[in-house]
């Protein structure tokens, strides 16, 4: 599907594009680019500044993949939004090399909604606990915006659904109890190439698209 149809489609359902470029060369970014797309995700920290130093400084970058605390520092000065931020641990070093920046990052708590083994992600109540904790209220150079999360790879639509479904009640209940003085806290980062039209139907604000504009990833 082109890059115009998908974009119409998020367009109903005031959903966002993060075009997802891992792996693909900077020609593929700079094509999208020149359609205009300005929001590109990246999964691994040495591709996406490699990226970010060659292409042009008005893209924002999304980490969507696992981060190492090590890493943090790489992508500090530049990065428009983690959303892969899995423990309190790694939310703290992106605090603190925020802060060697001079800068605010804004943040998305990935949540495990899948019915797959993974090592990496909150879960509700763990999320609930660290968001009401003074811990979490010192942290001044990081801003958490919303969730993410991934649906399991599987043909079974309702599956797929009622695990999107999940995520959106995790959020309701993380607006209602834990940000309810601020509207920033607004985003649902769910859907890729396969499931994003259900991913918009349950509420997504932001879907993670690669093969399905770049084509399939060896
Ligand atoms: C690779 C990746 C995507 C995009 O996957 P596609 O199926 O190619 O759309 C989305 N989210 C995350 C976290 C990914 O790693």
């Amino acid at each position: 599907m082109s890059f115009q149809n998908i974009l119409k489609d998020l367009a109903n359902y005031n959903t966002n594009l993060v075009a997802v470029s891992k792996t693909k060369p900077q020609s593929a970014i700079l094509e999208l680019y020149e359609e205009g797309q300005r929001d590109f995700g990246e999964n691994r920290v040495q591709e996406l500044v490699d990226k970010q130093e060659a292409l042009p400084k008005d893209i924002n970058w999304h980490m969507i993949g696992h981060l190492q605390s090590n890493k943090v520092k790489y992508i500090a000065p530049f990065i428009h939004l983690i959303h892969s931020v899995d423990s309190p641990k790694i939310l703290k070093e992106i605090n603190k090399q925020a802060a060697k920046n001079d800068r605010i990052i804004d943040c998305l708590l990935q949540f495990h909604i899948a019915e797959e083994d993974t090592k990496y992600g909150f879960d509700s109540d763990e999320a609930l606990a660290f968001l009401k904790s003074p811990e979490f209220q010192s942290l001044q150079n990081i801003r958490v915006v919303g969730v993410m999360g991934m649906a399991t790879f599987t043909k079974d639509e309702n599956q797929v659904r009622n695990e999107f479904r999940s995520l959106k009640v995790i959020f309701d209940l993380l607006q209602k109890n834990c940000f309810d003085q601020v509207n920033s806290f607004k985003e649902i980062s769910m859907g890729m190439s396969g499931d994003y039209t259900i991913a918009m139907e349950e509420g997504s604000t932001m879907v993670r698209i690669g093969s399905l504009l770049f084509g399939a990833r060896r």
